[in-house]
């Protein structure tokens, strides 16, 4: 069987199919790259029933053991790159080299989170008590991912939780379930049965999973709309979450930007993967000393770039990972249009096959407009005027979310006093995209509540226990 035509769940360690299937389609070409199993609720139940009855013997396996499990992660992914690359390129749509780059770099973050430690503090060690704090899992995890980086952030979700102890059952979006599939299929033989499941299927599994009483925690990544209803079902259980969601953020370019060294940046910020990554930029804001040539520098750049199918060597750019995301964005751009605002690029859907979107860059929108208040996940940037500092901080600020942005400037010191007024988990400078194993990522206001990655992201698959000894 090859790596491309069979793909089933991994429950308990064994490859489990299903009667019903989804159809997992090229954005492309619109052709089914393969069905997927549509898990059932008796399926769901066991591989929740499998995840509860490894969990014991796991959390009790000693650490440098789950090390090595966690490694190894890392490991099939680069024993198998090639293949995992053109089986993402196929059913998530980015063109190869970035597919590439995505498994590298999950594979790089698998075998760095599995050399993080859990610490354990001493709290008091006085005459009378000695108290000792340390992290115990929480038992089994349900993951939850999304379709932009299918694989990434999946390892997000399974190197912390199964190094911390816990066992997990994953589900990918039922637009990209396919490598997650595979990953599992080639775990089998690496990891205790029951420890990392994975499930695939439509729209059901979602709220059946998170309302699953065998579930201890749920960290899910996804829009803010999903966030809040995985958080009301959570609720009843008393579950914990971590919900990492929906992004609208801001660039404030500067009039001293060093625009030859980072316009290619500056433009990867807004367009990589197609615009569809929640830490795109979403607006930038330009002072208006600079806009012009900013503008000229990333509409060059967006003329030049070739959208096209991932498989085909040039394409610079994909299509939109699905047919519902392809027409919200359509139509935010419809709707630009018939506001009458001006685009200094893109701006046509092609008609034709494949979910293509040309990068669109929009001319100094009102700030009330669609294009600017709403997360495009797309390829379509509102380039905005500004003049001074305070007026664009306050209206980098006005907004719900509270993910990410960035500073453009020579000035890195007067750029950092910036940075710390934008109401947001993450802010860089003079750099974009740049999210490490050790480095904490949290939304503020409605991009999420909790934390992924570093300490903070890895204590939130445990819980504190303190034991106290009378001396
Ligand atoms: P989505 O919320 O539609 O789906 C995310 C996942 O949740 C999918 O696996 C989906 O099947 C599942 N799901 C859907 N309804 C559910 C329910 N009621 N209960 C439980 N699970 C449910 O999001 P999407 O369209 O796949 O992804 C795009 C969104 O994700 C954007 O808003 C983007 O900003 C956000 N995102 C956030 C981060 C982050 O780290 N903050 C990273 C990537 C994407």
């Amino acid at each position: 069987m090859s790596f491309f035509d069979s793909f089933t769940m991994t429950i308990g360690g064994k490859a489990v199919s299903s009667s019903e299937t989804i159809d997992v389609i090229n954005p492309a070409t619109e052709e089914i790259v393969a069905k997927a199993p549509d898990c059932s609720e008796k399926q769901l139940d066991d591989a929740v029933a499998a995840a509860r009855a490894a969990f014991p013997g796991w959390c009790a396996t000693p650490i440098e053991e789950r090390r090595r499990a966690v490694a190894r992660i890392g490991e099939v992914l680069t024993e198998h790159q090639a293949d995992f690359a053109r089986l993402f390129t196929l059913e998530q749509g980015r063109p190869l080299d970035g597919a590439a780059q995505e498994i590298a770099f999950a594979a790089y973050w698998a075998n760095e989170v599995s050399k993080q430690d859990i610490p354990v503090t001493v709290t008091e060690d006085s005459a009378s008590k000695r108290s000792e704090t340390r992290h115990v899992p929480l038992g089994v995890v349900a993951g939850i991912v999304p379709w932009n980086f299918p694989v990434n952030l999946a390892v997000w979700k399974i190197a912390p939780a199964l190094l911390t102890g816990n066992t997990l059952v994953l589900k990918p979006s039922p637009f990209t379930p396919l490598t997650m599939l595979k990953l599992a299929e080639l775990l089998r033989e690496h990891l205790p049965p029951g420890v990392f499941n994975v499930i695939s299927g439509g729209d059901r599994l979602g709220p059946w999973l998170t309302a699953h009483e065998g579930i201890d925690k749920i960290s899910f990544t996804g829009s803010t709309a999903t966030g809040k209803r995985v958080m009301e079902t959570a609720s009843k259980g008393l579950k914990r979450v971590t919900l990492e969601l929906g992004g609208n953020d801001a660039a404030i370019v500067m009039p001293d930007v060093a625009l030859d060294e980072v316009a290619d940046k500056l433009f990867f910020s807004a367009f990589a993967n197609s615009g569809q990554i929640c830490i795109a930029t979403k607006r930038m804001y330009v002072h208006e000393d600079v806009y012009d040539k900013v503008a000229d520098a990333l509409v060059a750049r967006a003329r030049a770039a070739k959208v096209g199918d991932g498989l085909d060597q040039g394409s610079n750019f994909g299509p939109i990972q699905n047919r519902p995301q392809f027409e919200r964005v359509k139509n935010l751009i419809e709707d630009a249009k018939q506001q009458g605002l001006r685009f200094l690029a893109g701006g046509d859907v092609p008609e034709g096959t494949g979910f293509f979107v040309p990068l669109a860059i929009v001319d100094n929108p009102p700030e009330d407009s669609r294009v600017v208040q709403e997360e495009a996940f797309g390829p379509v940037l509102p380039l905005l005027k500004f003049r001074d500092i305070d007026e664009v901080v306050a209206r980098a600020n006005a907004c719900e979310y509270g993910l990410g942005g960035s500073i453009w400037s020579a000035d890195t010191e007067a750029a950092a006093d910036i940075a710390s007024r934008l109401e947001t988990g993450t802010v860089w400078i003079n750099d974009t995209l740049y999210i490490m194993p050790w480095t904490p990522f949290a939304g503020h206001k409605q991009s999420g509540i909790g934390v992924e990655n570093g300490k903070e992201g890895l204590l939130e698959f445990t819980v504190p226990q303190t034991i106290t000894i009378a001396k």
